[in-house]
């Protein structure tokens, strides 16, 4: 029987990668990848590797999430190196709590190798610092995925009235209700917010704006997006770094 990595693939720039992750794709006879990993990556696998792809496009599944444990259950009782290879880090919305946990039902051995988070990295590629000194004492990292009108909801948005830093991830088609919805709770109008898709990439991009007007200035961005919601959006005019 075989080990499994569940292992972050970072952002997307491929040099964000760790040392951990590189070392186990040159060593893995399977990898198990989805949409957010950068392809590039698998480039680094060695001849005779395989390639699983088991990833879901917004909304779509392509594999539910009992099938994917299945998957890699399968792979590591015929493989000695398996690579589940997951954007960002896997266990910040990445399942990859889910998927350790079904292995250890299973008796597979697995090591987590966390990745670089897009919720933290892919701000600091815009030229938005998560927290501040003096502009905010914390961030949040939140689903976006759950539409704020939800009546079981257990997103604490009586919360978000402070000044601290709001991430949504997966949240792009709900931007409309989202930004409605911190409105709803009192924050101003005008409160900064920003929209960077496909972050730390080549086709990075960074739409800024207000909780007003965000959704008008955001339409057509392409996924995967983040949004950011604070004051940290404003130390862009000083920050930003990346040239495309
Ligand atoms: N485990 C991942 C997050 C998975 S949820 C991580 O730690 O980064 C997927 C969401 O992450 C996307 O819907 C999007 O909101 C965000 N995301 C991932 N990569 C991104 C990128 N390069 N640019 C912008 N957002 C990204």
């Amino acid at each position: 029987m075989g080990k499994v990595y569940l292992t972050g693939a970072g952002p997307g720039d491929i040099e964000l990668l760790t040392m951990k992750a590189h070392r186990v794709l040159a060593e893995a006879d399977v990898i198990i990848y989805d949409r957010l990993a950068n392809p590039q990556l698998l480039e680094m696998a060695k001849d005779g590797c395989e390639f699983v792809y088991v990833g879901k496009e917004d909304g779509k599944h392509t594999l539910p999430q009992d099938e994917i444990n299945e998957v890699i259950y399968q792979n590591a009782l015929k493989h000695k190196v398996v690579v589940r290879l997951k954007g960002g880090d896997p266990f910040v919305f990445g399942r990859g709590g889910e998927e350790g946990a079904y292995l250890h039902k299973r008796e597979i051995k697995f090591e987590i190798i966390p990745g670089i988070t897009s919720a933290v990295s892919v701000p600091a590629y815009a030229g938005i610092p998560v927290t501040h000194r003096g502009v905010a004492v914390s961030f949040r990292v939140v689903t976006g995925h759950e539409s704020p009108n939800k009546e079981t909801s257990q997103i604490p948005w009586e919360n978000f009235k402070t000044d601290d830093t709001i991430i949504f991830l997966m949240g792009l088609h709900n931007l409309k209700k989202i930004s409605s919805k911190l409105i709803e709770i009192g924050k101003p109008k005008e409160y900064p917010c920003a929209v960077i898709s496909r972050g730390t990439t080549k086709e990075q991009s960074v739409v800024v704006g207000t909780l007003e007007d965000i959704v008008q200035k955001a339409k057509g961005v392409p996924t995967p997006a983040l949004i950011i919601v604070g004051k940290v959006v404003e130390l862009r005019d000083q920050l930003d770094w990346f040239q495309t």
